[in-house]
């Protein structure tokens, strides 16, 4: 049970149990008024009742003193007669008393009563004044009741007499007598009542006198009935209420209890059912609105009478409109038909409204957010009974947008399919199952010879495959027309077809399969690779050369995947490298491990910068082998890059060229060393002397020469021969190299001439170490095989670097001038040159 129906049974309990109230409320006051009807009937008779009994004793009173004013002079025994035959009529009067002016002076009955005979009004306080005021007034004054002195309740009745005196009314006395109240309450029956009873008004005095009976509660309020009593000379107020107080239930309110008990029950539960009802009735509607959601359909109804259009939810969702803010009209859904798809509408909608019949159609509304949809239109129209009048039209809308759109769009792809087709270089071919034809593209009529027309209907192999592959073919075709699967489907084969000349050519086939209803169609893609098979033997036999080409030549191919830095060689590489394959990671690190450390940042350089240049690379380092030979390497390589045209692969060889450049390096040392004595050679010291002079000049800074040569050597080639003077020349070259800076500049300039240039040093500095040369040799012993011992010494020019020496022949010339002076001065000497000397 849900929250609602709660709600709605906890309204109806409520409901019940207020109307409950108010109909017990109504019972009570039914009730009430019935008891107060009752309880007024009866008192009114008690009070009628009591009026008739205190009336009728009073009566009985003044009667007596109405035979007394006639006999004034009346004495104790015709008072007593008298007041016996009064008396006998009534059972409540007590006894009758006569006082001639105000004093007892006769009473009956006598017996019991003879103390009062004398007593005087007058001095009776409390009677006198009521025995006055009857004479007074002539009336008879009553009083009480009272409590009497022999017991029980009194009422006291004083009659005046007047005597007539000559036309004149003579007080005489008066007559009085005592009503027994306990009496005369019971003789109306006041005890065997129903009712509780009250009464008020002593003496007479109604509402103002004291209660002489009852519960003085029942004077309280106003929850008592009341009445008058009319007595002579006053009144009494009389008040009763049932005896049990006022019932406030009525003998039906149980009923009214029940009957209401049963009537919510019976409401809750009906209330209970309608909502069950009204679930399932909401249930059915959502599963309808969800049908309709699902399906895209949504229903209508236009009632032609009253204008009145329902849409059904879907239909606002198809609309794309909000059940909120829109409100269905036939004007509404027209103004969303598209305007071009209106008037075919309208020519179909009509007809249908004005014969009362169906209508089915298609066509497009634009939603307000600006969306087209297509929409199946259906409805159907029934007219009013009778007549030809329409009265209500239903109908339903259905979104097929995703239909049309599927619709075109399997179209247009099978347009496309066609285009792709007739546009394709390869032959396109559909066959079924039993290999005929279903499709031959116009490639496929250029590629065979066959026109279309000629090969629709055709067995495909026939047509296109050499006899001797015809029957492996057919076999194929039973396993594939079975379940769809065959050796050839999903795969790329190369194979050899046949043109309508009889030429054979090679073809490249694919084959998928579809199912088309219960038969698979297999469609077959082929291509003429005549040309490339072609162009493949050539590029094969390209290559070929090319292999043989590296081989001679001892060139190494590799090639580096520069994304994932994977290294290839080929064999050679391995050889140029002095690596065994399985010492190589495969990775450029291995590459990189084996270059020169002095090569290695230059070469790593330049190949990045080709790498990302895209350049070739064309470089030159060494490697080192793992036998720590050093080998010269030349490269060369290019880039090659993917699709995005960033650099994939890196495409390179090497070759080796140690012994050239091993070669090139003697040649080098052959052109500036001397051979014998490994010092410069005239012209590589001249150049060398050159550019330091230069420099020196150039900043100012000091640069010394010394010219060596040796002394009287002719003799020594003379004494033992050409290669002694040879051993000697090469020990004087070895001696000076190890007393010179790595600065200086020392070289063999003649047969047996040497010079060392001095850059940073001025002429004492030079002169120090000329003399220091000059002791060596001196020292310097060269021994013979047979112990043959030659010394020898040399003669030294010093000249320096000055302002008078623009080039560097005359700094020469200086030195060569001061080495004469030498010479001159007796050899084995140093001679500095003296600009003023010569
Ligand atoms: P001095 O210089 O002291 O005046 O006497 P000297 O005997 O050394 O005279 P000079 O310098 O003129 O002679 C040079 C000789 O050195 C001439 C030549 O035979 C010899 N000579 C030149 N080149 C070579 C050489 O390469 N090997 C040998 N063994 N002798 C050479
Ligand atoms: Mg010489
Ligand atoms: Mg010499």
């Amino acid at each position: 049970m849900n929250k609602q129906i709660l709600l709605k049974i906890l309204f109806i309990i409520i409901s019940f149990t207020l109307l409950d109230s108010v109909i017990q409320y109504q019972l009570v006051q039914n009730h009430k008024k019935t008891q107060i009807v009752d309880v007024t009937q009866e008192l009114s008779t008690l009070r009628a009742k009591i009026e008739k009994e205190v009336t009728s004793n009073l009566l009985i009173i003044e009667g007596t003193a109405n035979f007394v004013s006639m006999v004034p002079d009346i004495g104790q025994e015709l008072f007593s007669r008298y007041s016996k035959e009064a008396l006998s009529e009534s059972s409540i009067l007590r006894n009758m008393t006569a006082a001639p002016d105000f004093v007892m002076k006769f009473v009956y009955p006598l017996e019991g009563n003879r103390q009062i005979l004398g007593l005087n009004y007058r001095k009776l306080k409390g009677q006198w004044e009521q025995a006055f005021a009857a004479k007074e007034s002539g009336e008879m004054v009553v009083a009480g009741p009272v409590n009497l002195v022999q017991g029980g309740l009194g009422l006291i009745g004083r009659a005046p007499v007047f005597v007539d005196r000559n036309g004149e009314k003579d007080f005489w006395g008066i007559v009085s007598s005592v009503i027994d109240m306990d009496k005369l309450l019971q003789a109306v029956g006041l005890d065997s009542t129903d009712l509780n009873i009250g009464i008020r008004g002593k003496d007479g005095k109604g509402w103002e006198g004291d209660i002489f009976y009852g519960d003085p509660v029942l004077f309280d309020g106003d929850t008592s009935v009341r009445m008058i009593v009319n007595i002579p000379a006053g009144s009494w107020i009389i008040v009763a209420t049932p005896k049990g107080g006022w019932s406030s239930s009525s003998e039906y309110s149980l009923y009214v209890h029940a009957a209401i008990v049963i009537l919510a029950l019976g409401m809750s539960l009906g209330a209970y059912r309608n909502s069950r009802h009204n679930a399932i009735i909401r249930q059915t509607q959502d599963s309808l609105n969800q049908a309709q959601a699902i399906a895209h359909l949504g229903s209508w109804r236009f009632d032609h009478t009253t204008g009145a259009v329902w849409w059904s939810e879907e239909t606002y969702r198809i609309f794309g409109v909000s059940k909120e803010t829109f409100t269905p009209s036939f004007e509404g859904f027209l103004s969303m038909v598209l305007p071009e798809d209106r008037a075919k509408f309208l020519e179909a909608f009509q007809p249908s409204v004005e014969g009362c019949c169906g209508y089915s159609m298609d066509h497009r509304i634009m939603r307000p957010d600006g969306e087209i949809r297509h929409i199946q239109d259906r409805g159907e129209t029934t007219c009013k009974p009778g007549g030809s009048l329409p009265h209500i039209s239903m109908g339903t809308v259905q979104d097929i947008t995703e239909r049309k759109r599927a619709e075109e769009a399997l179209q247009a792809s099978e347009e496309r399919m066609r285009a792709m087709a007739e546009a394709s270089y390869d032959a396109l071919i559909v066959v079924d199952s039993s290999d005929v034809i279903s499709f031959w593209s116009p490639a496929a009529e250029q590629m065979f010879g066959w026109s279309r027309d000629e090969a629709i209907g055709q067995k495909m192999h026939k047509l296109i495959s050499p006899k001797r592959y015809q029957k492996q073919a057919f076999e194929g075709l039973e396993r594939f027309g079975g379940d769809g699967t065959g050796p050839i489907i999903g795969t790329v084969q190369e194979m050899t077809a046949v043109r309508r000349n009889g030429e054979e050519f090679p073809v490249e086939r694919s084959v998928s399969a579809f199912k088309l209803g219960n038969s698979y169609m297999a469609v077959g893609s082929l291509r003429d690779i005549s040309d490339r098979k072609k162009i493949e033997s050539e590029l094969k036999k390209y290559a070929d050369r090319l292999t043989l080409a590296s081989k001679a030549g001892g060139i190494g191919v590799w090639e580096l995947n520069v994304q994932t830095n994977a290294l290839h060689w080929d064999s050679q590489m391995f050889r140029l490298y002095g690596v065994q394959p399985g010492e190589f990671s495969g990775l450029y690190e291995a590459w990189r491990s084996r270059v020169h450390s002095e090569d290695l940042e230059q070469a790593e350089g330049s190949l990045q910068h080709a790498i990302l240049t895209q350049a070739l690379w064309d470089w030159e380092f060494r490697v080192v082998w793992p036998n720590k030979e050093v080998r010269h390497i030349k490269a060369a390589a290019l880039v090659q890059a993917d699709s995005n045209n960033r650099p994939e692969y890196l495409i390179g060889v090497n070759w080796g060229v140690t012994m050239a450049r091993k070669q090139e390096e003697q040649l080098r040392l052959l052109a500036t060393t001397d051979d014998m004595t490994k010092l410069l050679n005239r012209r590589r010291f001249m150049e060398m002397v050159e550019r330091e002079f230069q420099r020196s000049s150039r900043y100012g800074n000091p640069f010394s020469f010394i010219m060596f040569d040796v002394d009287k050597f002719k003799n020594i080639n003379d004494t033992y021969g050409h290669d002694v003077g040879d051993m000697v020349l090469k020990s004087i070259a070895s001696t000076a190299r190890t007393m010179v800076r790595d600065v200086d500049i020392l070289g063999r300039i003649g047969g047996e001439e040497f010079a060392v240039g001095l850059p940073e040093t001025d002429m004492s500095g030079a002169e120090l170490l000329a003399e220091k040369l000059r002791v060596a040799m001196e020292n310097k012993e060269v021994v013979l095989g047979d112990g043959t011992v030659i010394s020898f010494t040399i003669s030294l020019g010093v000249a320096t670097l000055d302002a008078s020496c623009s080039e560097v022949n005359m700094l020469m010339k200086h030195a060569d001038i001061a080495l004469y002076q030498a010479k001159e001065n007796g050899r084995n000497r140093v001679e500095m040159y003296e600009p003023d000397k010569s």
